[in-house]
């Protein structure tokens, strides 16, 4: 049972010295017993501080942070609010307490006991509790759901294989760049490249090396990428990069440098060292492109002529 006293008020029936006081003071303690009974049921932390001194806390606050919930009882609130988020809970306080407001579904890192971070949604509301304003606190720990929730991300957005974005996310990224562009002209560019002769590697080696070539050939391309830009598997060995904010300039460059460095790749089968290479179109998006797909099929265009030229070469199309 959890104690309910909140610090500092612990000697409110020192004066029940009148039987009528004393039993008034026994009903008060049956039905704060009774409240810290259904209290610790709800499966939801409760916290009461006082100028950030925690005052109250239910059983599952205290799992949540994984201290008994009687010893969390004179801590310091920000001793498990992680110091990213600090700030933004301090301000979060001050709104609640000095404006009467209540603070609905905030989300926060919270650092456990053993120094493990897990993320809460919380509420907050101010109240009066034994005379003193405090600050109530109501939250949830969905560690877990932000971890699924990313998981699900990652499984509905990506390529198992090789961890590049899935059609779907790529064409969704596509078509929302495309708008951008069109609303404030910075320019965006986009590649197409298909491994040259792949069927050979399959072939030669059987389709698990294929795989492990498809894989180094994706980590070439993200070492040669920039955290924005978007790198596709549109289907077996051909894929397709979104480059926001670059000149056609740019990622002419760009698509040579990969270019090159997948020439470089070298694969281990059957005690040989096998390679290959890559064709690649680029082009840039235009005003007059009708969708995002007009830009794709014209790098589409460049793609074929770079096959038709000889391959392991990058061929703009404009
Ligand atoms: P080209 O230079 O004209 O592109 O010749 P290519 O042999 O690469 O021809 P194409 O692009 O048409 O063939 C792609 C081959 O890639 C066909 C398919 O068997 C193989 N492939 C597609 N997806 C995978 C995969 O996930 N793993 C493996 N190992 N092979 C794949
Ligand atoms: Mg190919
Ligand atoms: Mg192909």
């Amino acid at each position: 049972m959890m104690d309910m006293q909140p610090k500092g008020v612990e000697n409110d029936d020192l004066f029940a010295t009148d039987p009528d006081a004393q039993r008034t003071q026994n009903e008060l303690r049956i039905a704060r017993s009774k409240l810290g009974a259904f209290l610790d049921l709800i499966p939801a932390g409760l916290v009461i501080h006082q100028r950030h001194a925690i005052i109250f806390a239910n059983s599952e606050a205290g799992a949540v942070i994984g201290i008994p919930a009687r010893e969390l009882v004179g801590h310091h609130i920000f001793d498990f609010i992680d110091d990213e988020h600090a700030g933004l809970v301090r301000d979060k306080f001050n709104q609640c307490f000095d404006d009467s407001v209540t603070v609905r579904s905030l989300e926060v890192q919270l650092v456990d006991v053993g120094g493990k971070k897990r993320v809460i949604q919380l509420s907050m509301s101010p109240l009066f509790w034994e005379g003193l304003p405090v600050i109530n606190i109501v939250f949830s720990d969905i560690t877990l759901l932000k971890q699924k929730e990313h998981e699900l991300f990652i499984l509905s957005t990506t390529d198992s294989l090789t961890g590049a974005y899935n059609r779907r996310y790529f064409m969704d990224a596509a078509a929302r760049e495309f708008k951008q562009f069109l609303r404030h002209g910075t320019p965006l560019s986009l590649m197409v490249m298909d491994i040259d002769y792949f069927k050979r590697i399959n072939d030669s080696f059987g389709h698990a090396v294929g795989d492990d070539a498809i894989k180094a050939f994706v980590n070439a391309g993200l070492g040669s990428l920039r955290q924005e830009d978007v790198l596709g598997r549109m289907g077996g060995e051909e894929f397709a990069v979104l480059l926001p904010q670059t000149t056609v300039e740019g990622a002419v460059a760009i698509a040579e440098r990969l270019r090159r460095r997948v020439a470089d790749i070298t694969i281990e089968a059957r005690g040989e060292r096998a390679g290959f290479t890559v064709s690649i179109g680029v082009t840039q998006a235009v005003t007059s492109d009708a969708s995002i797909e007009t830009g794709l099929n014209r790098a589409d265009r460049a793609l074929y002529e770079a096959k038709a030229t000889g391959r392991n070469r990058v061929v703009l199309e404009l």
